[in-house]
């Protein structure tokens, strides 16, 4: 997986690369797909969500330009999977899930395994988590149609924010905002498919 879709496509960063290499995925998907779970796509897991495909985890995690000592927040835990990730690249990951039952599973899961230097919570991730931020990082793994605004005042100076931002319907451009104190500082990374950002965000 490693060699066949990310280091020959553009995921160069060897810290990336080393984490991706260590998760073992097959611990994130449905029994019914294990033998699926190293091919170079999204799965379906409970509750109508997905584990996303290893290269749009691989490229998210580039993309947030980690460094060891980073405290990151995740919107959208799901499977678990990208936070065992950002687990292997950072000091402290905070992941957030507004399917109950995900969050249960995937807390579970990811204690099991022993990141211990990630805690799930169940909620909306539109208000982020305050007694942890600033944070250095912040990955929303779902479509949201703009930024929440507690997430901007969640993100140190000098972080970065990487969000699928609804483009047309079902398709998103991948962005990157980058805080400066001037404001912040939008790049492209890609077109991407995610399910949608729920509750506070529609409203
Ligand atoms: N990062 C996940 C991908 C999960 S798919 C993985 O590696 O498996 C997106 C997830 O975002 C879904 O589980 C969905 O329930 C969750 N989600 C959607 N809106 C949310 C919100 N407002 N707050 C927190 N989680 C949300």
């Amino acid at each position: 997986m490693v060699e066949t879709q990310l280091r020959s496509r553009d995921i160069a960063d060897p810290r990336v690369l080393d984490a991706m290499g260590r998760v073992p995925r097959h611990e994130f998907v449905l029994p019914a797909h294990l033998a699926r779970a190293y091919e170079d796509r999204a799965l379906p897991i409970r509750e109508n969500q997905t584990i996303s495909q290893p290269y749009i985890v691989a490229l998210m995690t580039q993309s947030a330009e980690l460094k060891p000592t980073d405290r990151v927040l995740e919107v959208g835990t799901g499977s678990g999977y990208q936070s065992a990730v950002l687990g292997e690249l950072v000091q402290e990951v905070y992941s957030i899930e507004i399917v109950e039952s995900l969050a249960t599973e995937a807390g579970a899961l990811l204690g099991k395994l022993s990141y211990s230097n990630v805690q799930v919570k169940y909620g909306d991730g539109y208000a982020g988590w305050k007694e942890h931020a600033p944070f250095d990082a912040i990955l929303i793994t779902a479509a949201a149609p703009r930024l929440p605004k507690p997430l901007i005042d969640q993100l140190a100076v000098g972080g970065r924010l990487v969000v699928p931002i609804d483009n047309i319907l079902l398709h998103q451009d991948l962005v990157r905002f980058t805080k400066t104190k001037e404001g912040l500082v939008r790049d492209k990374i890609t077109g991407v498919q995610f399910v949608p950002m729920t509750g506070e965000i529609r409203k």
